[in-house]
């Protein structure tokens, strides 16, 4: 009996705790086992390509499906009310799987004009490669992004709140936006995770996570996801992650399956954290700009609190001469890591150079686009990914740093 059947309306601890998992029928294990095995054996009549493939076939091979991967799947469709999830090696393995299996030659794709490196890099050159055109869009515009449909458009991807500006996108609208133009809309929610935000609830096709952020949370495994519907999935599941292969191990996702059961408990620690981190910087004065969802001061602060439940653990900061500042909070900080990643039960630092990212990740097409990302990040922004440390102790160590700076 699945989990869904057993327990169908309990709440969300509840669910990140148990969902997906059930003692095994052998052993009477209450914790799930690691499923390492990579073969099973199988019957006579099985075949050996994965075209005829039911999800609820018996195990094969683990790049088709694994009883470990198959746990944090459930755990993961519970958490966010998905029909379905699919687990791949990293969030930009899911990503990938995402992109080649929605676009083909000819096809149109609308893309936050910020979301996470990588993908911007892929979007500057390798899909476009592939005759796939791309229109870079900054989505918290409606306008710009009802301007950039076109009859072939096929995806509109966003990421809010997006990384590194912490620009959040109005799923709801844009869903209708995309929609009435015959397009599916996929949401990076990374930054949100699902106990801030439920992108299927509010119109989104696709949910993105990166699993290496907030929902294993510890810093020590990568993973991906793609949650929505069924009929999407089963098909993506054979397409990419069946056939391009960037399947998770299921060690790591024994590992984030044991980070998702204090998830919801961990956003409340990292929320409280990062307002108090946010509002002690706020009034710092060598710290020119905060932004932070949870503060008055964000610019889309209305629309953060309608459709955030949790203003999550990230925020970014200014100072003057960032680059300068930068090297000196490298060396001066004790507890704070100054490292990327974000999402960790450590907090984390790192600085991003606005001319930087200009010439390597993040080109824009209009005057405007580049006017919204200085108005978010002038020549360069901290972000701090706040963690479960005591916030007295973040905050001492910030202020011990900053007295060099
Ligand atoms: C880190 C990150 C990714 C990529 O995830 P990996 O697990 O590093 O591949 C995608 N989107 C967002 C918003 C991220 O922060």
């Amino acid at each position: 009996m699945s989990f869904k059947e057993i327990l169908p309306d309990v709440g969300e601890q509840t669910k990140a705790v148990h969902a997906g998992e059930a003692p095994a029928p052998d052993t009477h294990a209450s914790a799930p086992d690691i499923v390492m095995s990579t073969t099973f054996t199988v019957d006579a009549d099985t075949t050996f390509s994965v075209e005829g493939l039911a999800e609820n076939d018996p195990w094969i091979y683990t790049r088709w499906g694994n009883p470990t991967v198959r746990q944090l799947e459930d755990k993961l469709a519970a958490l966010e009310g998905a029909e379905m999830a699919v687990a791949f090696a990293s969030g930009m393995g899911a990503i990938s799987g995402l992109l080649f299996h929605t676009l083909q030659a000819g096809a149109h794709a609308v893309v936050s004009d910020v979301a996470y490196a990588a993908l911007a890099e892929m979007s500057n050159d390798m899909i476009p490669a592939l005759n796939v055109e791309i229109s870079k869009v900054d989505t918290s515009d409606l306008a710009a992004v009802e301007a950039a449909i076109r009859p072939n458009t096929r995806i509109v991807y966003v990421e809010t709140p997006c990384n590194p500006l912490l620009r959040l996108t109005d799923i709801e609208a844009v869903a209708a936006i995309a929609h009435k133009a015959g397009a599916k809309l996929a949401v990076d929610s990374t930054f949100a995770t699902p106990i801030a935000t439920k992108p299927l609830s509010l119109g989104a096709d696709f949910v993105i996570h990166s699993l290496t952020k907030y929902l294993g949370g510890h810093g020590d495994a990568l993973g991906g996801a793609l949650l929505g519907r069924t009929a999407d999935l089963q098909p993506l599941r054979k397409k990419t992650a069946i056939r391009m292969g960037a399947t998770i191990s299921p060690f790591n996702a024994w590992l984030i399956m044991r980070g998702i059961a204090t998830l919801p408990l961990r956003m409340r620690a990292h929320a409280d954290n990062a307002l108090k981190v946010a509002q002690w910087l706020e009034q710092h004065p060598k710290i020119k700009r905060v932004i932070y969802p949870g503060l008055p001061s964000h610019p889309q602060h209305a629309l953060a609190q309608r459709q955030m439940h949790n203003f999550s653990g990230m925020l970014t900061f200014r100072t003057a001469d960032g680059k300068a500042a930068a090297r000196v909070l490298a060396n001066k900080l004790r507890i704070i890591h100054y490292a990327v990643s974000l999402g960790h039960h450590r907090s984390l630092l790192f600085y991003l150079h606005s001319a930087d990212l200009l010439q390597t990740t993040f080109r824009f097409d209009t005057p405007a686009q580049l006017a919204a990302w200085h108005s978010f990040a002038d020549d360069g922004i901290f972000r701090l990914s706040v963690g479960l440390e005591n916030h007295d102790d973040i905050i001492a160590d910030l202020e011990q740093a900053l007295t060099e700076v």
